[in-house]
């Protein structure tokens, strides 16, 4: 079974495909010959990742998965969610990002938020979605310097520390990310 990943990360293609049987095989944008920007210009972190999975499925022809990630802050009503990458300008800057997040949360107390992420997957004709969520708050200030985006001003529920500061094995068991890939992993492998 051979199925596109609609992404522009080669990491995320190996990761994915270690995880995985050989019986199936994901592919990258660049081998099925697609190298235009994909449209993800819709209002909803859900309705970006469908838009992403069927742009290349109707263009393509190919089973397809795509993902799409947003940080949702409880006492801004869920905002940055799906403008997350440019929530502080078409530069797309993590710091720019955090620094205008903290700033709205100055004078919050709660600061509750989450990370979601959808995995939209075309598959023989049917799509399924996979949602992941990690739940947790946003600190006063960065700590950390790894993982990457949002990730040093975010610490998940039950941790002491942002998830800039803990092991790349330890956020991706918890992470939403990782949440709704093991999701998707374990549907595959049920229906190869
Ligand atoms: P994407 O849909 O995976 O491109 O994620 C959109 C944006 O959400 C990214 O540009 C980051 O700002 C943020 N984001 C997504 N995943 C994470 C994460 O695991 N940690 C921190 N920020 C993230």
């Amino acid at each position: 079974m051979k199925i596109v990943f609609a992404t522009n990360n080669p990491n995320k293609i190996k990761e994915i495909q270690s995880m995985l049987p050989d019986s199936i095989e994901i592919i990258s944008l660049e081998s099925i010959g697609c190298h235009e920007e994909i449209p993800e210009t819709a209002d909803t972190i859900e309705e970006n990742a469908i838009m992403k999975a069927d742009y290349v499925t109707q263009k393509y022809g190919y089973d397809c998965f795509a993902d799409d990630t947003g940080l949702e802050v409880d006492a801004l009503n869920g905002e940055p969610g799906v403008y997350s990458a440019r929530y502080a300008g078409e530069q797309r800057s993590a710091e720019d990002n955090m620094t205008k997040l903290l700033l709205n949360l100055k004078d919050k107390s709660n600061r509750k938020a989450q990370f979601k992420t959808v995995i939209t997957l075309n598959l023989k004709g049917k799509q399924y979605l996979f949602t992941g969520i990690a739940r947790g708050e946003i600190t006063l200030e960065k700590s950390g310097n790894q993982g990457f985006g949002y990730d040093p001003i975010f610490r998940p529920e039950n941790y002491q520390e942002t998830f800039a500061q803990l092991p790349l094995e330890t956020k991706n068991k918890i992470s939403h990310r990782g949440i709704a890939t093991q999701e998707l992993i374990r549907f595959l492998k049920e229906n190869k």
